[in-house]
């Protein structure tokens, strides 16, 4: 849901008489490759008469049936929603709470055609939520969600630790930790967070969420390693170019080789999010970094932050260089969190809607089309020494929008000048008519913007063709054992250190330097 939502069901369910309240509110559904999301939609709250407050709170079969009809005429669901004021974090259902939700479960889905969700406010703000969405009649059962999250200049997340158990801290992530606790710790490293784009920008920014302890990474890139992107691709190789590596996959290996989480989940696709299935991949994640260079692509990423409230750190790098070709103007380079309360990508003047048409066409791949389109957004020329910079902005980002330092979430749009050193924080407005930002919690009903991606369709047949051939077969194989070796000493390493590590914390003495490797 959005900050504003959440604002408002707290005004309602969290009484100054410090006494349990309950109402209604509508989602509408938000379908991944694998999760299901229910989009907090409008509050339904009651009218005079329709609940009693006693201590708990109950409400009557009208009210049900209004709310009911309002979700159904609106293609929606409902959610009834009360809360625990005494409450601190994830709240289990009480057995009132149990009765309250069957009793009212079947009838919700006959009317709406969508499963109840049951809700619950905590008095610190925490959520706790479920789909009533098995058996049906008195057998109707509920499905525990695994976080509920609320999205406005930060990213809040309640998680369910008996569905998403926190990691286990680890002694290579000691500094970050110091950084800023152990609590938000285990909720940063839980988000599963996708970074869509695996070149320069990408690539800096995963290997740092890998090393931070993220421990579930999305990639999604449907292009090839090739040699001219081995002087900002750090890490990757001449042998990978060789080879015909995916992107995905060379950076892939440095998101394996750098993470300090026990348990990494690593995710590739070598889908664009241009095409369905690549899209429903991106709506299975709390967040997204947008590193793409492509306006269609990014067009689709500023739909999904406002129609599935998926917040999109995007932004990017325009290096200046002066038409004769002899040295450099200037370099520019942008960050933004795009979500609900943010103008969306189109209205702060980094999205040009013309592109996004020419590139759905294929006219990008065109050489001579690109010389002839002005500045859209800052995805110009990048080298290595200012790429790192585009990443850091968007890390910067990233930490306001999860941990909000000093209290203070993400900053809006910003703006590096490299010719004069300056920061400049960009003021813009959105447009009163921007159909993008109307469609807010749209969720599936959204209108897509996805479609067949003839370039990725190409890159990927051009990979597969040239794994045809024995020689780049052979060299590949041996290309794996070798990292496989490595990977497989990392882990014997990996272990070893976490054995030395329980130890020294379980009071060890000097008996633990002995397992540590030099
Ligand atoms: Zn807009």
């Amino acid at each position: 849901m959005t900050a504003e939502t959440h604002a408002a069901l707290a005004r309602h369910l969290l009484r100054n008489d410090g006494q349990e309240d309950i109402c209604l509110a509508t989602y509408r559904p938000s379908t991944g490759a694998t999760r299901r999301t229910a989009l907090v939609r409008h509050l339904v709250l009651p009218e005079p008469g329709e609940r009693a407050v006693h201590g708990n709170a109950s409400i009557t079969g009208n009210y049900i049936l209004r709310a009911a009809g309002i979700a159904q005429e609106d293609g929606c669901g409902l959610i009834l929603a009360h809360s625990h004021p005494g409450g601190r974090g994830w709240q289990a259902m009480s057995s009132p709470d149990r009765d309250a939700e069957t009793a009212f479960a079947n009838l919700a889905r006959e009317i709406t055609g969508l499963p109840l969700v049951g809700m619950t406010l905590a008095g610190d703000h925490s959520w706790a939520a479920r789909h009533w969405d098995r058996g049906t009649g008195r057998d109707v059962q509920e499905t525990d969600v695994e976080n509920v999250r609320v999205l406005g200049d930060r990213l809040t997340v309640t998680w369910n630790d008996a569905l998403v158990p926190p990691p286990p801290s680890r002694r290579s992530q000691v500094r970050a930790v110091a950084s800023w606790g152990e609590r938000m710790h285990r909720d940063l490293t839980r988000r599963a967070t996708l970074v869509v784009g695996a070149g320069s920008v990408g690539l800096d920014i995963a290997v740092r969420l890998a090393a931070t302890g993220v421990t579930r990474i999305g990639l999604m890139d449907f292009d090839t390693v090739e040699e001219r992107n081995l002087d900002r691709m750090i890490g990757a190789t001449a042998l990978d170019a060789w080879l015909r590596r995916s992107k995905v996959a060379v950076v892939g290996r440095l998101v394996v080789l750098n993470a300090t989480a026990s348990g990494l989940q690593l995710e590739t696709s070598e889908l664009s999010v241009c095409e369905p299935a690549g899209l429903a991949q991106a709506l299975d994640y709390d967040l997204i970094f947008s590193c793409v260079d492509r306006p269609w692509a990014r067009a689709v990423l500023n739909a999904v932050a406002y129609a599935h409230l998926i917040p999109v750190i995007d932004g990017g790098i325009g290096v200046d260089a002066f038409p004769d070709g002899d040295g450099m103007r200037g370099a520019t380079w942008r960050s933004h969190v795009v979500r609900p309360g943010r103008p969306c990508l189109a209205c702060n003047g980094q999205l040009d809607l013309a592109a996004v048409t020419a590139d759905r066409a294929g006219d990008l791949e065109d050489p001579t089309y690109i010389a002839g389109l002005g500045a859209g957004g800052d995805r110009g020329e990048n080298v290595a020494a200012l790429s790192i910079s585009a990443a850091a902005t968007l890390l910067a980002q990233y930490v306001s929008l999860t941990v909000a330092p000093g209290g203070l979430g993400e900053p809006g749009p910003l703006q590096y000048l490299l010719s004069t050193h300056t920061l400049e924080h960009i003021d813009v407005a959105t447009r009163p008519t921007c159909p993008v930002e109307a469609m807010t919690a749209d969720g599936d009903h959204a209108l897509s913007v996805t479609g067949r991606h003839a370039a990725a369709e190409l890159r990927r047949a051009t990979r597969q063709a040239a794994e045809r051939a024995w020689a780049l077969r052979l060299a590949r194989a041996v290309g794996d054992l070798l990292y496989g070796l490595r990977t497989r000493l990392g882990t014997v390493v990996d272990r070893r250190l976490r054995r030395v590590g329980a130890r020294r914390s379980a009071g060890g003495d000097d008996a633990g330097a002995r397992g540590v490797s030099r």
